[in-house]
């Protein structure tokens, strides 16, 4: 326990006085009270247990030991308090005649390699025997014996009568007594001129009133407060379980030695650079710079209590502000100024909290989840017996916090103890944290200047295996070919064998490629060629297939258009890509504006350009541009991404390995060209020898006919996102135990998992943005009970989860996700600015412009590599797949000039769905329509980005 800092009187609180009084009964301090009450709440039990070891060489008089123990009890009235419940009221007593007892276990017996172990194991199972409030003594003790000569002591006390004062406290008297006893002398000890009750008494008599100033004080200091949330293993459960565990550590005495200089240097103490050191971990690990780390402190208010034992422990809510990534050295001062304020203004902390009056919560502590206690009384020596017998603490296995740190100042460094709550926390995760607090300490000791971001907290070997190991996806893959070099590849192997399938008709590879060929002539006389764009705005049919591979081909990129999409957005991204041909079909003519381009009707192709057999010369190059798909922008318009045959070859051939695809495979093909995973329904099979089942607008958006589309064909490898699934769930279907299901393009709903396992062969898990060529990584999911990951990258992707400052954040730690290698695009068309602003040199690799790719995906690792998506970091959500940027949707409103603002937010369903709500303030003097609004955003926005709800508000709540 740290002893107070500064002068503790705090407003005009009258003194605390001895009276001397042999008082029997006496009120609860504050602090006992809310000890009384959560035992009361859930039922006796070991947390509160504070349990002291000994280890006594030499020959032992254990009944002299058991005289010195008695001596102690009858001394210390807290040591002989017992509490009553006077009507709901508790009250506590002091006992005259408790009586404690010193039972010998023997371990002699136990053959000599297992005693110890049997010894810990006794310890820590007597530790946690819980005590009866209601009857004292609340001091227990035990001794074994391992040998004639060897002894080990265990002491148990409550907390509620005892504290870590105390428990020094203890030592040394009991050392005193017996030795005294020993003699046959009269022991020697201080006075006591303070009772336990006198103090709580006087808290209670004097009230709240003269802590007012000083609870202002504490109340605007932790305004606006928000919890610490760091990252557990486990879900938190409804109620703690008390239970934990500890991992020691030492910080080596050159490093406690720089500190204390370091202290000295910046007018601190050791406790605050510690402190600040603490404080630094718990930033990296939560990504927040305003949180409470709660202290104890001594609370022993003068008065003579120095010499009595009793819980007069307090503890005080101490905020931490690393804002604004300051110096190391910096941090330091900011913690002297706050600590010494909030010693000099330390009020009762249970008095605290109820003014506090935070939201009840029974899962966690209301206040503060994380401890830190510099213990700097010295180790007792009981001096019995014939070699020093320091008195330490036992861990019983139970927890009081989420996290507490303890240090000791041990004379040869400082003893570092971790206790964590073992409903949360793996014993693996808080090793792996004590290694990075050792390592923060070891960075801030060279440096103490640098910036709390930039100092190391990962060794070479963690790094190695966050960027190396997790990474290492190197594999062969035919980079120089491009997609439809690989389907030509797969015409000359299975010419005959179908290749697309769509209501009734059908072709086969050779005829496939032959058609292609025929208009990839055509469009090369058209002058299309690498670098040349091809807008295609046709339904889904044969000639779509046929389009695309035309247009690759002949050396083009192609920009899918969906007819779907509002006409003025179809013409913006025709506008935007500066496509210079428009392949189409009679049924959608006049759709878009056709002065810029050249346009070519798929349904009427000159006749003067006959199929052919021989495939074109190949032009388009690996850094050539594959497609450009649209996707919605956040500041109103949506952006193209430009995609590479480099990344497109890379990605077939990933999937063609895992999930794999063969040529006795057919593949259901469902999702519409605008989104980018259609690419793998539609050339995955094409490179493969697979069949595709090509499915209408309509069908793939009724779960009957999808159904029925399904059961007709027997596709064995299904990609739909997971409202797709669902749909077809809820329309019945049955399942197929030849079929792969691939799922993705948001996270995965846990709901899903089991009746998509009873359905399908095999269920896995895709995950990717555009921006990095369709899907990124790939799990198969095997179990609907374990945690859902995205697992890991797929082959020449690499993943980096990192912090604020782009550095790598440790196994378990939240960052966001950047993502490498071959898959990523080559950036956002014409948008320099923002194709540099996310598209970032990469950091940790000397491949010159290696780039990596900033997802806004927030993410975590588990120790086994596999990724763990936990949400968006900005305002991009998913309806039915769709990727939005809300802002999109806001300048739509606001470009009416109705609406003055508009905030549109996803809004969850039951059922698993989400629906968009736009909130909505008027313009001055004018009135919204939802239907003329609804109307106005047809125009520009696809349905999917149209909000369902509109609210009208008077103004924006902030
Ligand atoms: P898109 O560019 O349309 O493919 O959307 C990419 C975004 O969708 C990702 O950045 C994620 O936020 C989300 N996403 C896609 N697949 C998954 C998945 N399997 N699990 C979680 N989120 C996903």
């Amino acid at each position: 326990v740290h002893s107070a800092l500064g002068d503790p009187a705090t407003d005009e609180q009258p003194p605390l006085v001895a009276r001397g009084s042999a008082i029997t009964e006496a009120p609860l301090s504050y602090s006992q009270e809310a000890l009384w009450f959560l035992d009361r709440l859930v039922g006796p039990n070991g947390t509160y247990n504070i349990a002291l070891s000994a280890r006594l060489a030499g020959a032992i008089r254990a009944e002299t030991l058991e005289r010195a123990l008695q001596a102690l009890v009858e001394r210390h009235d807290t040591l002989r308090t017992a509490f009553d419940d006077r009507d709901g009221e508790p009250l506590q007593r002091v006992v005259q005649d408790a009586t404690i007892t010193l039972p010998l276990e023997s371990l002699e017996a136990i053959g000599s390699e297992a005693r110890e172990d049997e010894l810990a194991r006794r310890m820590r199972e007597q530790a946690l025997v819980a005590f009866d409030l209601s009857r004292a003594p609340l001091i227990r003790a035990h001794l074994y014996r391992l040998a004639p000569d060897d002894h080990a002591l265990l002491i148990v006390v409550h907390h509620i009568v005892s504290d870590g004062w105390s428990s020094a406290l203890i030592a040394q008297e009991l050392g005193a007594l017996y030795r005294a006893f020993e003699h046959g002398e009269q022991p020697v000890l201080p006075e006591l001129p303070l009772r336990f009750g006198d103090f709580a008494a006087w808290q209670r008599s004097i009230g709240e009133a003269p802590l007012q100033r000083s609870l202002a004080r504490w109340l605007g200091r932790l305004a606006g407060l928000e919890s610490l949330e760091l990252p557990t293993d486990l879900p938190r459960p409804p109620q703690p379980s008390g239970y934990g565990d500890t991992v020691d550590f030492t910080v080596p005495p050159e490093q406690e030695r720089a500190l204390r200089t370091l202290a000295r240097k910046h007018n601190a103490t050791l406790y605050m650079v510690l402190l600040a050191a603490f404080q630094t971990l718990l930033m990296r690990y939560s990504g927040q710079t305003d949180f409470a780390v709660v202290v104890p402190t001594g609370g022993r208010l003068g008065a003579g209590s120095e010499t009595s034992t009793g819980h007069f422990v307090n503890a005080l809510v101490m905020r931490a502000d690393l804002s604004g990534d300051p110096a190391f050295t910096d941090l330091v001062g900011r913690v002297r100024e706050h600590t010494l304020d909030d010693y000099a203004h330390e009020v009762p902390f249970d008095v605290l909290v109820r003014h506090l009056n935070p939201e009840r919560q029974l899962d966690r502590n209301p206040v503060y989840q994380v401890a830190f206690v510099l213990q700097n009384l010295p180790d007792y020596d009981l001096s019995i017996g014939e070699a020093p017998a320091w008195l330490e603490s036992v861990d019983n296995g139970t927890a009081r916090f989420d996290l507490a740190l303890e240090m000791i100042e041990s004379g040869e460094g400082i003893r570092g103890h971790l206790t964590y709550s073992t409903d949360l926390f793996e014993r693996a995760t808080i090793e792996r944290m004590a290694q990075h607090l050792c390592n923060l300490i070891g960075a801030i000791v060279e440096n103490p200047q640098a910036r709390l971001s930039t100092l190391p907290m990962m060794g070479r070997d963690e790094l190695d295996r966050l960027l190396v190991q997790f990474n290492d996806t190197a594999r062969p893959y035919p980079l120089h070919k491009t997609l439809h070099q690989l389907f030509e590849e797969q015409v000359a192997r299975t010419p005959q064998a179908i290749a697309v399938v769509f209501e009734h008709q059908r072709l086969d590879y050779a005829s496939l490629n032959a058609q292609a060929n025929r208009l990839a002539h055509h469009l090369r006389s058209l002058g299309v060629r690498p670098g040349v764009l091809v807008g295609l705005c046709v339904e889904r049919s044969l000639s779509m297939i046929v389009g695309l591979l035309a247009t690759l081909k002949a050396g083009g990129t192609y920009v899918p258009l969906d007819p779907a999409f509002p006409a003025q957005r179809l013409a913006f991204m025709l506008e935007d890509s500066q496509a210079s041909v428009l392949l189409t079909q009679t049924s959608l003519a006049g759709l878009l504006p056709v002065d810029a381009v050249r346009v070519v009707n798929l349904d009427r192709l000159p006749a003067d350009v006959p199929p052919d057999a021989q495939d074109l010369p190949p032009m388009a190059q690996p850094d050539d541009l594959a497609y450009v798909l649209y996707t919605s922008g956040s500041t109103g318009k949506p952006k193209g991404v430009e995609i590479p045959h480099r990344a497109l070859t890379n990605f077939l051939w990933s999937m063609r390995a895992e999930p794999g695809c063969d040529e006795h495979d057919i593949v259901l093909a469902l999702t519409t060209l605008s989104f980018d995973i259609a690419g793998l329904e539609l050339f995955l099979p094409l490179i493969t020898g697979a069949r595709v089942e090509l499915v209408s607008r309509e069908t793939a958006t009724d779960g009957q006919l999808l159904r029925e589309r399904i059961e007709q064909a027997r596709p064995t490898l299904v990609q739909a996102t997971p409202a797709t699934w669902r749909m077809l769930i809820d329309a019945g279907w049955a399942g197929d135990q030849a079929l792969t299901a691939l799922i993705g393009g948001e996270p995965l709903p846990p709901e899903l998992v089991q009746p998509l396992l009873e359905r399908t062969k095999a269920l896995w898990n895709l995950y990717g943005p555009t921006e990095t060529t369709i899907w990124s990584s790939a799990k198969r999911v095997t179990s609907a009970t374990g945690q859902i990951t995205v697992g890991r990258p797929i082959a020449n992707t690499t993943f980096h989860i990192v912090d604020e400052a782009l550095q790598p954040v440790p196994i378990g730690v939240a960052g966001e996700l950047l993502i490498g290698g071959d898959g990523l695009a080559r950036g956002y068309r014409n948008r320099p600015e923002l194709t540099v602003e996310k598209f970032i040199g990469h950091p940790f690799s000397d491949e010159p412009g290696a780039r990596l790719y900033r997802t806004g995906d927030l993410a975590r690792y588990r120790s086994d590599g596999e990724v763990v998506h936990l949400g968006r970091m900005d305002h991009q959500v998913k309806i039915r797949g769709f990727r939005i940027e809300l802002g999109e949707i806001e300048a739509a409103l606001t470009r009416s000039p109705d609406v003055a603002q508009a905030v549109v937010m996803a809004r969850h369903d039951l059922a698993g769905g989400a629906s968009l709500v736009a909130y909505l303030v008027p313009a001055a003097g004018r009135s919204v329509s939802a239907t003329q609004l609804r109307q106005t955003l047809r125009d520009t926005l696809p349905d999917y980005m149209v909000p369902q709800h509109f609210v009208v508000l008077a103004s924006l709540p902030l």
